[in-house]
């Protein structure tokens, strides 16, 4: 109860309840009311204990049994109906705090610049948005119940406590600063453990998500085994924290317990005495033991209350540091000039993705003409997909400039830029979704005539439409696989249907099958037509094919020229040619 109002935690108590609590006012008024019934009604039955032991039992006044009896019930009918809806309200208010969080999060996730993501693990990221919100509805739902409802019970039975006997109820609550003391203790070691748990819980599902994607890697190089130790590890150490979580968690028990045990072993003692004196009725003594008893559950949640608002608090101030983090380059803003000519220049660029003297790009330049298709070839870890990187604002350079179409980029509105941009990668994702939607992602709002002409340009069509339901197929994880020729197509239509001035392709390294490679070579050339093309290139064909050729080596363009030009400069190129690893 003590550190639940310590300085740090005040500000992030202040943010949940205005921005993620406020708009439930109405619902947590309604629960707050029935919370009111619900406590008020374990009063009313300590204190009608004392007539159901000093008159109906004791005095015989029958007249009473039927209004005392149907009081009793009554009373327990209120607290049946007052906890039902109580916890329901509250637990619908936090299921929507719940969702609000997890939009915030992700839509704020979805402006962040793709360095952010490259840092962050995708398991990390994974947990703020699933279990940090939980323990936070959690937090919120229990918290308020607890120190609502439960606080509420307590004060009235206390009050009835006083009512029975005040000298008594004193003796009885010098106890409680002890508990108070002890139990916030507690409080600020549980936040730590939490903290250090949740944060294991997103190394384990880093670890996880890594290995199921890359599990053609693990099967390859016979590192079942490896994995399967190094992931008991992690387990392991989210188990063991999860102990010591319950250990400390629970050490409330046993001291509520044994403080109980205390009071109840005095309350007998001091209780037998008054009433040999006169002093208090059996049934007053039995009304204030009741009051006692019932006092425990409150008291005991409300102790338990603490740990559950720290742990919540914990992972509230972890979920609020991604939706506090800026994006380093904005998803909009900035000039949209009509562009004309489309051509592409890379002046002088360093760049590093640590920003330490690593550099992924070192003094980089060249122009691309408009128009013209150029490849970009060299060693692995040479800089060729930081350049496309850059050219999509992925990243901003430490120095050096960036044009397209004459405009510096970092003047341009980022989404706009990307809107002059199709790119074609690799890794292409296929969405959990209908052939249909896969290829719209390209553009959306296009119409179906429009997406199944990108399709037929894509070479796609022929394929979709011999899928069980056509274009409603579903692909992706829950549908049909497809073949890495297929997947190719789909990404191609994509970039058919964007029909953006400049094409950015990321070849594929691994072969396609003979038919697969026909279809696709003819529709990347008819891709190309009347595009600023920009090609990391893997296939001979294509290189040889280009209008210019950049060979990136160690960050910097270390020759450019035709492919006749470069094998007759008998450069770096011709030897790379001559050893067949120019198409590596
Ligand atoms: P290429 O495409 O020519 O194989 P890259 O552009 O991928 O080369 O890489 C250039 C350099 O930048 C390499 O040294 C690589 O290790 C490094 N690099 C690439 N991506 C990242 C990243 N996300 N974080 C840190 N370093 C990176």
């Amino acid at each position: 109860m003590i550190t639940l109002f310590d300085r740090a935690s005040r500000p992030l108590i202040k943010r949940i309840l205005k921005t993620y609590v406020r708009p439930y006012t109405g619902w947590v008024v309604q629960a707050m009311i029935w919370m009111v019934v619900g406590a008020a009604m374990s009063a009313v039955f300590a204190s009608l204990i004392q007539p159901v032991l000093d008159d109906i039992l004791i005095n015989h006044k029958r007249h009473l049994v039927v209004p005392v009896a149907a009081g009793l019930f009554i009373c327990f009918v209120l607290r049946g109906v007052s906890g039902y809806l109580n916890t329901v309200l509250m637990n619908k208010t936090g299921q929507h705090i719940v969702s609000d969080i997890q939009n915030d999060v992700f839509s704020h996730l979805m402006t962040l610049d793709v360095g952010y993501f490259h840092k962050n693990a995708s398991g990390t990221l994974l947990s703020r948005i699933t279990a940090d919100t939980g323990v936070m509805r959690m937090a919120v739902a229990e918290g308020l119940t607890n120190l609502g409802k439960n606080s509420l019970t307590l004060v009235l039975l206390i009050g009835v406590m006083f009512w029975r006997d005040w000298g008594l109820a004193l003796a009885v609550f010098v106890i409680f600063p002890i508990t108070a003391v002890f139990i916030s203790k507690l409080g600020k070691r549980l936040r730590k453990v939490s903290t250090r748990t949740q944060e294991s819980i997103g190394l384990m599902s880093a670890l996880l998500t890594q290995t199921f994607q890359g599990i053609r890697q693990v099967k390859a190089y016979g590192r079942e085994d490896f994995e399967a130790r190094r992931m008991e590890g992690k387990f392991d150490d989210v188990r063991d924290l999860n102990i010591k979580n319950v250990k400390i968690g629970t050490l409330n028990t046993p001291v509520n317990e044994i403080l109980a045990g205390l009071c109840m072993c005095g309350l007998v003692l001091y209780g037998a005495q008054q009433s040999r004196l006169g002093h208090l009725s059996p049934g007053e003594l039995m009304s204030f033991i009741t009051a006692f008893l019932l006092s425990y559950e409150p008291m005991k949640k409300i102790a338990k209350v603490n740990n559950t608002l720290q742990i919540g608090l914990g992972a509230a101030s972890r979920v609020f540091e991604v939706l506090d983090t800026q994006a380093r380059i904005p998803t909009t803003g900035g000039e949209k000039p009509p562009i004309t000519v489309y051509d592409v220049a890379f002046e002088n660029v360093e760049f590093s993705y640590t920003g330490d003297d690593d550099r992924a790009l070192n003094g980089l330049s060249f122009n691309v003409q408009p128009g013209q298709v150029t490849a970009l070839v060299g060693p692995s870890g040479g800089g060729k997909s930081t350049v496309l990187n850059l050219l999509l604002r992925f990243y901003d350079p430490q120095s050096g400039n960036i044009k397209v179409g004459g405009h510096d980029i970092r003047s341009l509105d980022p989404s706009y830029l990307r809107a002059q941009m199709a790119l074609v990668s690799q890794d292409i994702t296929i969405f959990d979704d209908t052939a249909l939607a896969n290829i719209a992602y390209g553009r959306g709002g296009a119409s179906e005539i429009e997406i199944m002409q990108a399709a037929k340009a894509a070479h796609a069509h022929e394929f979709i439409t011999g899928l069980p339901d056509g274009y409603n197929t579903r692909l992706g994880e829950n549908g049909v696989a497809l073949s890495g020729g297929q997947r190719q197509r789909i990404a191609l239509a994509r970039a058919f249907l964007k029909n953006a001035p400049i094409l950015l392709l990321d070849e594929a390294t691994s072969a396609l099958d003979a038919e697969s490679e026909a279809l696709v070579q003819e529709s990347l050339n008819a891709l190309q037509k009347g595009r600023t093309t920009l090609v990391i290139a893997h296939r001979l064909s294509t290189i040889l094919h280009a209008d210019n050729i950049l060979l990136v080596e160690r960050g910097r363009v270390a020759e450019q020229g035709n492919h006749a030009n470069l094998l007759a400069k008998g450069g770096l190129y011709a030897a790379l040619y001559a050893r067949n690893q120019i198409a590596a």
